[in-house]
């Protein structure tokens, strides 16, 4: 009946209507979900291609909703984004990573490094130094064990965005540019961030097989990287082919559905115990 009932709601609606209740559904539905302890966090692991190793995981949130379902991070970090609840999630996405680090090595499974994606919203927060210094002393996660992820267009205000870059620095984390190529940053500021790793993002990587311009623009992007003096990870890697291409570039990390997908804590233990070594 309660399924009927939503049919009804929504024969009755306009497509835009639709698209403005979901929306606002979402939001509000969004507010509640921390309280509810609706995120679970999965982790991706991430190839050391040198050394033919693990070398940690990056973390990526999903939403359970109990009638709605699966919501996919891409549909709700925008709104959660928008409407600041980004801030609370943001902060509870960093502890339960740095928790879960520690759990795992409580349990014998050493993972070395764990990314956390921040938002824009997050990353322009006053107290974004602050928040993290104090989740890695409560957690006593040794600072170079963390990555922060950001992306290239957070960094458009290049003097406050360098400011922040450099606090964050002094505190040990490590800093990578995620979804690099697709942004609009300029490389010479890039140049003065105190960077440690680029993510070429998965669509040029997705490209490899195409052809041999679009194997080009890899070529390109990659020693743009290197030239700039950073390591260079390969996300999105998903065939022998693309693994082979970017090896041969000298990428440092890869990471993709070639390796694994994203797993729950739990499967990722199982994932440690089956491939020390890939
Ligand atoms: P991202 O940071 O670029 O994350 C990589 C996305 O690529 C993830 O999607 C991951 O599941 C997917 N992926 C990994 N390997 C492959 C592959 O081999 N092939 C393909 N086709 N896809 C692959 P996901 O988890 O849906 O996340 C999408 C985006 O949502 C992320 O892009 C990130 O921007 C955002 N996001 C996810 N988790 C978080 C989070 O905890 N905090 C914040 N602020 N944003 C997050
Ligand atoms: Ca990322
Ligand atoms: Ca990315
Ligand atoms: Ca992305």
């Amino acid at each position: 009946a309660k399924k009927e009932g939503r049919n009804n709601f929504q024969f009755f609606d306009t497509t835009l209507d639709i698209k403005a209740h979901s929306i606002l559904e979402l939001e509000n539905e969004l507010r509640k979900a921390l309280d509810r302890n609706e995120f679970i966090l999965h982790y991706q692991p991430i190839m050391d291609l040198s050394r033919n190793q693990f070398s940690g995981v990056e973390t990526l949130i999903r939403w359970e909703h109990p009638f709605m379902g699966r919501v996919p991070p891409d549909k709700f970090i925008p709104i959660a984004e928008e409407t600041g609840i980004i801030v609370p999630i943001g902060e509870w996405i960093l502890r339960t990573a740095c928790q879960q680090l520690i759990s795992w090595e409580k349990r014998g499974c050493y993972v070395p490094n764990i990314s956390v994606n921040i938002s824009i919203r997050q990353f322009y927060q006053p107290q974004l130094v602050s928040m993290i210094s104090n989740i890695l002393s409560e957690t006593g996660v040794a600072p170079e064990r963390l990555t922060i992820e950001i992306t290239e267009s957070m960094t458009m205000d290049v003097k406050s965005a360098s400011k922040i870059l450099f606090d964050l620095k002094s505190l040990g984390v490590n800093i990578s540019i995620d979804d690099f190529g697709t942004g609009y940053s300029s490389l010479s500021y890039l140049k003065t961030f105190p960077i440690d790793f680029l993510k070429v993002d998965q669509s040029f990587i997705r490209d490899i097989e195409k052809g041999k311009d679009d194997k080009n623009i890899v070529t390109t992007i990659v020693s743009m990287g290197h030239n700039l003096g950073l390591s260079v990870i390969a996300e999105g890697v998903e065939t022998e082919e693309q693994l082979k291409f970017i090896r041969q570039l000298r990428c440092s990390k890869a990471q993709g559905y070639l390796f694994s997908k994203p797993l729950t804590e739990q499967d990722l233990i199982q994932f440690l115990k089956k491939s020390s070594v890939y």
